[in-house]
């Protein structure tokens, strides 16, 4: 309580001039949190939130079979004993709808809405530094200044749909899957063309398969899936989860990803050929990410155990795909298993035995134009009702793109990550003092299980807002050598994975984004893993923020 006022008083007295001590950028789970912290703290604090309500993902994805791929009970909060013992979560992988009323729940139950804004898009964000705050312009019109700029922008939160020639002219309907409408869809009797085969299609294709007239799926690369075995959760596994939430959250802060899989630590090639097989048949008989994360480590270094898995799964979809010609056109022959994320599917792969779904190559016969009636490859044309781009994000840095951000002496945020962000931990940017990033580029949240990330993210700053309140601190800044140890870290852990030459939103490679093309490496995702990226942080920070200019 003592330490609670210390902040308050400092910061109450040296920002006086200031409308806030925090503006939060956000009010999705990283946003929810921290504003739930700094209120509680007794910090002037608002989140900004561009949507009409809080929930982040979980607000804008409204597309069918959207939900989780970590188990629902290790994605919850896990800092309100009173929240764990009263949510029932009702399916292992919860679906959108119920994620968006868990969040709105929790910010009803902690009384949160109102510290946000709706409908508030931050257009730009300059530093001063004769006042040490952040200026922040809104979509509505207003300048707010703050003592802190702290984003919760979102991982996946900037759309790209791809533009094609003669896309204004087509008659039908057409959206992101990010932007599918609130109102309900009436997809039955409908011709619907879904551009894409990532996670998000995966999910949708899987879900609408049997509820449209047709379904046509314009691939350009496949991508290595696995079952998902969604199930329900009854009120008795409830009750046995709740008694191990203590156990369930220990263990997600201790296994690379924050999810409850954790690595088979047997050597690879310790383990016959025979018994490997048949630890993977068990494996992707299994919920959830087992089949890549609880599997050997060797599969994401060494291309022989990579390339032994990836024929597995292989087999498994020509399985289970009737059409040995379509069979192969979904197996990835350009990247193995799991070096990409990987979607987890319901009947993603029977879909394609139906008769009213097509698959169509356009790695072989590109789209070419739309007209009034559909899209036009440059082979056919597809008379089409509704075309869904599943087409993804300008991952990471594409939120904060999007943004004009400028820190000391005006430098342009976008300017200083040209050729990718630079970063101390994804947490702060040297010349950018004051700029607080929760699910920044390179930050440990961005690599787990991103609530579990999240919340110890979140901690972490807010231990820091309350050591410089409680220090008369007004200026918070990493120096540039330990942002450039952070940057050699990242690439030195990039260097031992295969996925390092991924083309995915994991290596920055998204060719709808301008100089995002593959073979130029943009350091986004930390590799090392949830526990020792925490453990670095704090052995280089110390009891006293070592790397960091506070002043
Ligand atoms: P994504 O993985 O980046 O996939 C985008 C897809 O669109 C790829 O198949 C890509 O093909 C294709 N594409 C992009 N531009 C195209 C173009 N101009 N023409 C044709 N095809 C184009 O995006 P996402 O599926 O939205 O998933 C992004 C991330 O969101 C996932 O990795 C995951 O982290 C998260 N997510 C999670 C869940 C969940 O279960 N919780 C569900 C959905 C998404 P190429 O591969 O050839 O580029």
């Amino acid at each position: 309580m003592a330490q609670q006022q210390a902040v308050a008083d400092t910061t109450a007295s040296d920002a006086a001039n200031l409308d806030y001590d925090a503006v939060v950028v956000g009010a999705g789970v990283a946003g929810i949190y921290q504003i739930k912290r700094l209120v509680d703290l007794g910090l002037r604090a608002t989140v900004l939130e561009a949507g009409s309500d809080l929930g982040g993902t979980w607000y804008w994805n409204r597309y069918p079979g959207c939900r989780f791929d970590s188990e629902s009970y290790t994605y919850g909060y896990s800092w309100s004993k009173e929240l764990l013992d009263e949510w029932h979560w009702k399916e292992r992988f919860s679906s959108q709808p119920e994620n968006y009323r868990y969040l709105s729940h929790v910010a009803d139950k902690f009384d949160l809405r109102r510290h946000m804004q709706f409908d508030v898009a931050v257009t730009a964000a300059h530093y001063d530094d004769d006042t040490r705050s952040w200026a922040v312009t809104t979509s509505d019109g207003r300048t707010l200044t703050a003592r802190y700029l702290i984003t919760a922008l979102g991982l996946l939160s900037a759309a790209t749909p791809p533009k094609y020639p003669g896309a204004e002219t087509f008659k039908g309907q057409a959206w992101h899957t990010y932007y599918w409408p609130h109102e309900p869809v009436e997809l039955e009797g409908k011709k619907v063309g879904v551009i894409g085969t990532g996670a998000t299609a995966i999910q949708l294709i899987g879900a609408i398969a049997d509820k449209v007239d047709t379904l046509t799926v314009f691939q350009r690369r496949p991508n290595w899936a696995a079952p998902l075995h969604n199930g329900l959760i009854s009120d008795e596994e409830m009750a046995d989860i709740r008694s191990r939430y203590d156990e369930i959250f220990a263990r997600c802060a201790s296994t690379p990803g924050g999810f409850e899989h954790e690595p088979d630590r047997r050597g690879f090639h310790t383990v016959s050929p025979e018994e490997r097989r048949a630890f993977w048949e068990e494996l992707y008989a299994k919920p959830g990410f087992g089949i890549w994360l609880g599997n050997f480590r060797e599969t994401f270094m060494d291309e022989e155990a990579n390339a032994e898995l990836s024929a597995f799964i292989a087999d498994k979809i020509r399985e289970r795909v009737k059409d040995p010609a379509v069979a192969e056109k979904l197996i990835p022959k350009d990247h193995g298993f799991g070096v990409q994320r990987v979607p987890l599917e319901t009947n993603y792969y029977e879909v394609y035995n139906r008769d009213n779904v097509r698959l169509v190559d356009i790695s072989e016969t590109p789209i070419d134009r739309f007209d009034e009636a559909g899209i036009n490859t440059t082979a056919e044309h597809f008379d089409l009702d509704i075309v869904v781009y599943a087409t993804g994000f300008d991952a990471m840095t594409g939120a904060f793109d999007r943004i004009d951000i400028r820190g000391a002496g005006g430098q342009k945020l976008t300017d200083k990550w040209a050729d990718g962000p630079e970063t101390f931990f994804g947490l702060l940017v040297n010349g950018f003092p004051n700029l607080i990033m929760l699910a920044g580029p390179q930050s440990g949240s961005a690599s787990a299980n991103f609530p579990r990330g999240i919340e110890t993210g979140v901690d972490w700053v807010t231990d820091l807002l309350t050591y410089c309140g409680g220090h008369g601190i007004t200026r918070v800044e990493p120096t540039r050598e330990a942002e450039e140890a952070w940057g050699e870290h990242m690439r030195q852990m990039y260097s031992m994975m295969l996925m390092r030459n991924a083309k995915s939103w994991f290596t920055g490679y998204n060719s709808n984004v301008e100089g995002h093309e593959h073979g130029k490496t943009r350091y986004f995702v930390y590799n090392g893993g949830g526990p020792r990226y925490w453990r670095r942080l704090n052995e280089t920070t110390g009891d006293s923020y070592n790397g960091l200019n506070l002043a």
